[in-house]
Order: C-alpha cells, then structure tokens, then sequence
C-alpha cells in the first residue's frame, strides 16, 4: 500500500513539475488528476476567505472537465467540524447524503488584500479546501484513501505556494517594467498625442490587458478631446470621437462631458481619473471585457500610482507644446516667426534637390504702412496687420509657409511651385489683401485701402543657396517699390528684361 501511494505522488509530483502562471491553471491540471486517483465523481476546489467564515468555489473538475464557478458558502467556524478541519486537515462531510471528504490546503499569499498591500504588508496565509465526491456508487472513502489524499493536498499546498511567489515575482518585474517604461515617457519632451501613445504601449507591456484605452479632455471647454486605445497585442488606435461619446460618455447640463456609469469600475473594468490638482485631465479605462478574466488588487494598487504620474505626464506634454507654439508663431499675427521658417526652409531645400523640385519664395511688404500707421494710430496697424496675415493664411496650401520675417514684411515658402504659378498666387494674394474691409471701430470711418507689394524668387534658377534665395525675392521686392508699388514681380523676369 505504501508502495502505491508513493507511486500515485510521485506521478502526481511529475504532472505538477511544470511551472504554473497562476494557481487556477494550476488547479485546472492538477483537479482531473485528483479525481482519476481517487475514482472521484467529482471535485471542488473553493478559497477560504474572510476569517474563514466563507468558503467561496473556484473551480469544479467534473468528467475530466473545469469550471470555474462563483459561489459562496457561509460556515460556522467554531462548528466542531470546521475545528476538526483545521486541527486534523481533513473532515468528512457533515452534511452530504453521498461521501463526500473535505482535505485543507494551506499556502502563503505574497498578495493580500488592497489595504494590506498599501500598508506594506507582503505576505498572509491563504487557505482553500478541496472536496471530493463520490455520489454514484456511494462507495465510501477508505482511511487509505483519505491519507492518500491529504498527502496528495500537502503536494498541492506546497506547488500553489511556488506559484504564488513565481506569479507575484512575475507581477513585480513586469511593474518595475512599467515603471520604467513610464518614466522614460515622462523623463522626455515629446508631443502630447505621442506621449498618450507611449503610455499605451508599456502599460499594455506590463500588464496585459484586453484593452487599454485613454481619453483626453480640452482643459478650456471640458469635453472629450482626444481618445487612444491599446489592444492586447500594443497595438494603438485612436479612437473616433463622436463614437465614444456616444457608447461611453453623458454630457452634463453644464456642457461637461463625463464617463458612462456602465464604463465604471467592476471586476473586469478599471476606470481610473486622471486629475492633477483637482482638475480633471481625463481618464483611463482598463478593461478585460473578452476573457473577463478580474483584474487584480495588485494591479489596481500599481495603476493608481501610474494615473497620477500620468497626469502630470500629460499636464507637462501640454505645456511643452504650448511653449513651442509660442516660440514659433507670431502672437499679433500667428505666421511662423523666422527662426522657424529657416529651419523648415532648409528642409525644403534638401528635399527640393534630392528630388529635383521647383520652390518659390514670395516676400511681400505691405505698402505705405507707417503712414497707416501715423494717421490712424498703432492700434490700426496692428489690425490692419492681422487682417492681411489671415488672408494670406487662409489663402495658401497647407504645405505653404508664411512667415513674419520682420515689421510689416511677411516671406512665404511654396513648395513644388514654378515661378509662373507663384506670380498666380501673388496675384490671389493682392486682390485679397485689396478687399479687405478694415473694422470701422478703428478706421472711424475713413476708406482705407490696403495693397501690397511683392518680390518672387524660385529655386533652382535663380540660385540653390537659401540665403540668396531670399536675397533675390527681395531684390525683386524692392524693384516693385521702385516702381510704383502694389504688384508683384518675379527675379528672373527683371534679369530678363521681361518687366515693364
Ligand atoms: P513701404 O511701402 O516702402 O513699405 O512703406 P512703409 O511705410 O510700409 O515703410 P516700411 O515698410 O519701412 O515701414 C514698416 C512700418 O511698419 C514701420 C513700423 O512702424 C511698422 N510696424 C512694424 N511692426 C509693426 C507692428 O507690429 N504693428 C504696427 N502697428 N506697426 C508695425
Ligand atoms: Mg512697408
């Protein structure tokens, strides 16, 4: 007899030599092998909780098949049952028409409860218990048997035990991970939408989520500005909008935008705030919605922490881009200033003679100007200023760039533009300017007709060095200056003789 059961453990052993991710794919192995042993109809595993007052199923092994179930039992624990469970390891069933043997597993859990862990607690006993059936024959268990199965539990306890420090271990490299990660993200200035990327990407690095999603709101109007979401693979999406305002979000009658009920927080969705200073950044959703698998304490405890940084993450992205903005847009006329526009010129000049393209370069000078200004006032303009700027803006292709090269002079980079078709866009431009109706608030009243002057250079053949390149426009600005203003002129007509 001995000799069977040393056998019967040391195949059990062998089954359970493999390493574990957690302890339901444990039991998931380990509870068939139980009932084919012990020619068991059936058997349960269930978690012993709450000062042993409830034991709550897990898992079911019936006909070689798991299930994992939810279901909790209230017991008395100062029963003279339950104290022979805990002294002996083991009790029949007090109250089963059919035998039935209860066997005490015992390990040490890493992971406690969110309060046990906030408060650096590490480690507590766990406790679960295993109930074998027999209710087709009704053959009783014999004290070989039981014995055979308490040793078989302990072999048990021991490998939960290791698969409880290997995932708590796992779940801890992966946090630093994250950590690091994240503080790579936060450590470098990059643009906001690519930072909510980042973040993403390692959260879903570390912890595996169905999906991961975040969603931004605009600090000035409150509502939904931006949303990405991760799927299990890191893979990012931006997420449409007027979508998720729809499926997740309820507008308050404030105008605010607020996350659905139904978006909030149970087992297998982690709804997490972002907010810095009391202020509401947005939020992230963590969900498991497809393998409904619950998301852990540990990791609810881990992504409260990352949530705050996250938000100063986000709070910083903002700010930088903020900063940039001002440091290369004019704030009365929002045209790129020049340190900006020379550097993106001599992009377009690199690229222009890699692959053999025609750039032209406009500089315009609005006419007459001072006296605006000495007749009308600064405060005119300044108006008068905007006014042409936004034309000029409003009027060009989104890879044109105007620039305020300096007063009253604004130089604009088109690229993949022959000279003809930007002696076209001069021309759109100064009707435009000409059309423009100043405010009568500033004017009081008086007719002022705006004009401009205008200068045109084109890459290569004129020159292929960018500073002569905006030497020669100005050339050709100065030329119409020269000769009565309010037109444009292109440099090589006027080398040409082709001007009037
Ligand atoms: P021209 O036709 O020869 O260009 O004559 P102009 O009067 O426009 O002469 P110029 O271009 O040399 O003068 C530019 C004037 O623009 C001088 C300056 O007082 C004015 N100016 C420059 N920046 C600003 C600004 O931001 N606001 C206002 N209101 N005036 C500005
Ligand atoms: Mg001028």
């Amino acid at each position: 007899m001995q000799n069977k059961r040393s056998l019967l453990l040391y195949n059990f052993y062998q089954g359970l030599s493999d390493r574990f991710t957690n302890i339901d794919r444990l039991l998931r192995h380990a509870l068939p092998v139980l009932a084919d042993y012990l020619s068991a109809d059936r058997v349960l595993f269930f978690d012993w909780k709450e000062e042993k007052s409830i034991i709550s199923l897990r898992t079911m092994c019936q006909k070689g098949k798991c299930y994992d179930l939810q279901e909790d039992i209230f017991v008395d624990r100062y029963s003279p049952e339950v104290i022979k469970l805990l002294q002996d390891g083991y009790m029949m069933s007090p109250s089963l028409d059919y035998p039935a043997v209860y066997v005490l597993v015992q390990w040490r859990s890493p992971q406690g409860s969110f309060e046990a862990l906030a408060s650096g607690q590490r480690a507590r006993s766990a406790y679960g218990v295993i109930r074998v059936e027999r209710f087709k024959e009704n053959k009783p268990f014999t004290q070989n048997e039981i014995e055979s199965l308490i040793a078989l539990c302990r072999e048990l306890s021991s490998k939960i035990n290791m698969t409880e420090i290997d995932h708590y271990n796992t779940s801890q490299l992966q946090r630093a991970q994250a950590l690091n990660d994240l503080a790579k993200v936060f450590a470098t200035s990059i643009r906001l939408s690519d930072s909510l990327i980042e973040i993403l990407k390692s959260i879903q690095k570390s912890f595996y989520f169905d999906r991961t999603s975040l969603y931004l709101v605009d600090p000035k109007t409150n509502q939904l500005q931006e949303a990405y979401s991760a799927d299990l693979s890191g893979e990012v999406k931006q997420i449409d909008i007027s979508e998720a305002l729809s499926k997740n979000f309820t507008s308050g009658s404030d105008g605010t935008t607020n996350i659905c009920p139904a978006v909030r927080s149970s087992d297998i969705v982690l709804t997490l705030p972002l907010t810095l200073q009391g202020k509401n950044l947005g939020w992230m959703v963590f969900d498991n919605m497809l393998s409904r698998m619950p998301i852990a304490t540990e990791d609810i405890l881990s992504l409260k922490q990352f949530s705050a940084q996250i938000a100063l993450a986000i709070d910083n992205a903002r700010l930088f881009e903020k900063v940039q903005e001002l440091s290369n847009y004019d704030e009365l006329t929002k045209l790129a200033l020049r340190r900006f526009f020379n550097e993106n010129l001599a992009q377009e000049i690199y690229r222009s003679k890699r692959f053999n393209l025609t750039l032209s370069l406009i500089i315009m000078d609005i006419d007459y100007f001072k006296t605006i200004n000495d007749t009308y006032g600064h405060l005119l303009g300044d108006e008068a200023l905007k006014a042409v700027s936004s034309v000029i803006s409003s009027s060009l292709r989104q890879t044109d760039l105007p620039c305020r090269y300096g007063g009253d002079e604004i130089v604009i980079m088109l690229p993949r533009t022959t000279g003809e078709e930007a002696k076209n866009i001069a021309k759109r431009l100064s009707e435009k300017v000409s059309a423009i109706e100043l405010n009568p608030k500033y004017t009081g009243g008086a007719d002022i007709k705006l004009s401009i002057s205008q200068g045109i250079s084109v890459f290569p053949y004129d020159t292929d060095d960018q500073n002569d390149l905006i030497k020669r426009a100005d050339e050709a600005l100065y030329y119409v200056k020269q000769h009565g203003r309010g037109f444009w002129a292109l440099y090589g007509d006027i080398k040409e003789g082709k001007m009037k």
